[in-house]
């Protein structure tokens, strides 16, 4: 093999390796979102498709929840 090919082939390993990297980074940053309930939330009343703790998403904002 050439030099050349070398490098083209250690250019497309990294690259490769730094999109699974990346794809791994991203997966486990989605399974760390919790995966939330559907109800009336604890601190508006509200019903919501998605609460996390009993809370939906504006009072976690509004309140800095979690
Ligand atoms: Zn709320």
């Amino acid at each position: 093999m050439s030099e050349r090919g070398d490098l083209i082939d250690q250019a497309n390993d990294r690259a490769a390796h730094d999109t699974a990297s990346c794809v791994a980074t991203a997966r486990a940053r989605a399974a760390a979102i919790p995966v939330g309930t559907p109800g009336d939330c604890d601190l508006c009343g509200e019903w919501f498709g998605r609460l996390v703790d009993g809370n939906c998403a504006r009072c976690r904002d509004k309140y800095r929840l979690p």
